[in-house]
């Protein structure tokens, strides 16, 4: 059964790590490393059953695949999950697997997901290079929030772009549906462009903050749906784009941060479009912090990895321009992005083989 779902969506790899004395119980999985190694997180859940991890790891590699391609980065996609609850946690089970990372010898590079931490990450990295999200003090990123709220907002001009004819947020009115990490820092530059803010989330802090900093208006929970603005940037939650909420829109683009906004990605993708709303989808849309954290492989350089965010604006066009030019939705269309991306690398690494790859990359991260 293994073997024929990872033929059907072409895995390359699945591996079993188990190290009896600290308990460690994880899966990693590679879904594809034609444009480099697989970078993905290592998220720590108590798994109903193994199916269950087994389900989730490979739906979150291929993820993963998808997102790094359409940002526009050379690497691959996978990620890991470790069977348990996370006050079962010790040093000496992130160091086995640390281990097992390093046996795979570059072929994936992990990094923090749910209920792992820089900590963690510390004591992979005692084991093995193959690791980012690794303290400052080792030259890490840092928190990749403020990243991935950059990468937000530069999505959002071209969102705007699209639907508006024009990428300035000046005099724009953007609803904010959850005002935490991400979108405080996005909020922030979307205020100093001089859009105008309306906001809701369940911490009543966190909408003062927003009130008191951007003068922002708050509304209720259920009242974001419908409020008279220009652009919807969900921030909190997943599934929150439905059949229950689309209808209530009255904006002409989505953009935002969290993750899985559609309820059913085709289904709901092509309602928003029916509804003639600009959807910029969420993988691409929030993957500043993933382009951040990839920097961390060549030294990181705050400089290098900013630009690199900012070209996002160029990505999330080449979306827009291949629903056009096909007629699907940008969800597909972003899905359509990164195959193309694959596929043409996969043509320039058969026209010759790099004998001194080493050497360029050497000089390369100069
Ligand atoms: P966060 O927990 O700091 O912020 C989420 C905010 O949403 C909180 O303030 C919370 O109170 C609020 N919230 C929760 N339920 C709500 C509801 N029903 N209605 C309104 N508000 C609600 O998280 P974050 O790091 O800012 O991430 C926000 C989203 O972006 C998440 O979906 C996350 O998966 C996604 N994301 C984050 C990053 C990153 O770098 N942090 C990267 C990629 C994707």
């Amino acid at each position: 059964m293994i073997f024929e779902r990872m033929e059907h969506e072409d895995y390359e790899q699945l591996v079993f790590c188990h190290d009896k004395t600290s308990g460690l119980k994880a899966i990693i999985a590679i879904h594809d490393t034609t444009l480099g190694p697989a970078l993905g997180g290592c998220r720590m859940w108590d798994y109903a059953s193994e199916e269950e991890a087994i389900d989730d790891v490979l739906r979150l590699a291929k993820g993963m695949t998808y997102k790094n391609a359409a940002a526009g980065l050379n690497l691959g996609g996978g990620k890991t999950v470790i069977i348990g609850k996370p006050d079962q946690k010790s040093e000496f089970m992130f160091r086995a697997l640390g281990r097992y990372v390093n046996s795979l010898n570059g072929r994936y590079i992990t990094a923090e997901d749910v209920n792992t931490t820089v900590q963690d990450m510390d004591y992979i990295y005692e084991e093995t290079p193959y690791v980012t999200g690794i303290s400052e003090s080792y030259g890490s990123s840092g928190n990749p929030s403020p990243k991935t709220a950059y990468g937000v907002y530069i999505s959002m001009k071209r969102t705007a772009k699209e639907a508006f004819g024009d990428d300035s947020l000046k005099g724009k009115k953007i609803a904010v549906q959850g005002v935490g990490n991400v979108a405080y820092t996005m909020c922030e530059y979307i205020h100093d462009e001089g859009a105008e803010l309306i906001v809701t989330d369940i911490n009543e802090d966190s909408v003062q903050r927003a009130v008191d900093n951007f003068g922002a208006q708050a509304v209720g929970i259920d009242e974001i749906y419908s409020v008279d603005a220009d652009i919807f940037a969900p921030c909190a939650l997943g599934g929150i784009l439905n059949d229950e909420t689309i209808p209530q829109l009255k904006v002409k683009a989505v953009c935002g941060s969290s993750n899985n906004q559609l309820k059913e990605i085709a289904k709901h993708s092509k309602m928003l479009q029916d509804h003639g709303i600009v959807y910029a989808p969420d993988f691409v849309v929030n993957a500043g912090g993933v382009i951040n954290v990839a920097d961390e492989l060549q030294g990181y350089n705050e400089e290098r990895a900013t630009k690199k965010i900012e070209e996002m604006y160029d990505q999330i066009g080449k979306i827009f321009d291949i629903a056009k030019r096909e007629n699907i939705t940008t969800a597909e269309a972003a899905d359509r992005l990164a195959e193309e991306r694959i596929e043409g690398y996969k043509n320039v690494s058969s026209t010759f083989s790099l004998h001194n790859k080493s050497l360029i990359e050497t000089r390369k991260n100069k």
